[in-house]
């Protein structure tokens, strides 16, 4: 009997839950003190404890039997080439998104608009300043020009916010003005087809609560952009066909990317989105629909989350013999 396995953070519950509802057996893996949340919730049939969870690798003869479904702390937290149990997606698409530069060449490919990206030199506009790894938004700065970049980054790193190494990985990008859309997809291998999910917005600190004092006081404060929660969002109806299409094109241009995906963008005045990521697994941003998104409902009814779906692509590709469709 296969089960279906996770990691213990990001968005396991939702995962849990979608996969008893389709009548698997539920695995968690949790580092050692987190396994309290997963008890509570009792959506595991068996609690498996790591010191952490990079040692995963090691221990995945005790995922015997198990489907692994990935989500954002397995990417970021597990050698995906060291893993021999089958993760659900694509692990090559997951590799992708860790490099900015592969997400632009892959936005390139598949002719869905991107912001233009600079080295210091080249800043001729208003710029974002981003940093690589675990800062999750801390330190970026928006700059109009080489000198605005050196004088911010320079402060940062007096501050101790930046260090110099972060400085040597910034990836500056030309700051699209407009308003954030986080569109999240399912690909089915089976159907062969791109379903719309569902959207939503990040709340950010503190960009999000910038607005809320007088411009005299914006100043002096960072701009950081670390993401502490998600809203939820619908799209004007007119704009839904522009949402599909860059769906489809990402896939188009990159076959192997089945299950879950999530395309971070922007949403113009001139109504035209404009991605700047790309999650090639599923999004902490499905967490707000457990209970099925207004997208998921109109397709399939009520009940329907991301991790409902995915589990659902596992019992089908079982069902057909084909599990290696779906998963890498
Ligand atoms: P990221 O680390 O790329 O996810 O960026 C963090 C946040 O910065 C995003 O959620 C957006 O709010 C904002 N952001 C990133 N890139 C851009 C851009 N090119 N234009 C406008 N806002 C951006």
């Amino acid at each position: 009997m296969t089960k279906i396995a996770v990691l213990g953070s990001h968005s396991a519950l939702q995962i849990l839950k979608g996969a008893k509802e389709e009548g698997f057996e539920t695995i968690v893996v949790c580092e050692k003190g987190r396994e309290k949340t997963y008890k509570r919730f009792g959506l595991a049939d068996e609690i498996l404890v790591l010191e952490k969870f990079s040692q995963l690798a090691k221990e995945q003869d005790r995922l015997k039997d198990a489907v692994l479904v990935p989500h954002g702390t397995l990417v970021a937290k597990v050698d995906l080439d060291k893993l021999e149990v089958p993760v659900f997606g694509s692990k090559k698409c997951m590799k992708k998104e860790v490099s900015r530069k592969k997400q632009q060449e892959w936005f390139r490919k598949a002719g869905v608009r991107t912001p233009e990206e600079y080295e210091p030199e080249g800043i001729d506009r208003l710029s974002i300043a981003k940093f690589p790894g675990a800062r999750g938004g801390h330190g970026y700065f928006l700059c109009r020009s080489k000198e605005e970049f050196e004088k911010k980054s320079r402060k940062l790193v007096e501050k101790g916010t930046l260090t110099k190494e972060d400085l040597e990985n910034v990836f500056i990008q030309e700051y699209i003005i407009g308003v954030n859309f986080y569109l999240t997809y399912f690909n089915s291998a089976l159907k062969k087809e791109v379903e719309l999910f569902g959207m939503d917005r990040r709340y950010e600190t503190n960009i999000d609560g910038l607005a809320r004092i007088p411009a005299k006081d914006q100043e002096e404060i960072s701009t950081s952009y670390v993401v502490v929660g998600n809203t939820p969002l619908v799209a004007r109806e007119s704009l839904l066909d522009q949402v599909f299409e860059i769906g489809e094109k990402i896939v188009k241009a990159e076959p192997e990317m089945t299950g879950p995906f999530c395309i971070e963008t922007i949403c113009t005045d001139e109504m035209e989105f404009i991605a700047f990521e790309i999650s090639a697994r599923i999004v902490a941003g499905t967490n707000l629909y457990v209970q099925g998104s207004p997208y998921s409902y109109l397709k399939y009814g009520e009940g329907m989350s991301m991790g409902k779906r995915i589990a659902r692509e596992i019992r089908e590709a079982l069902e057909a013999g084909e599990l290696d469709k779906v998963t890498s």
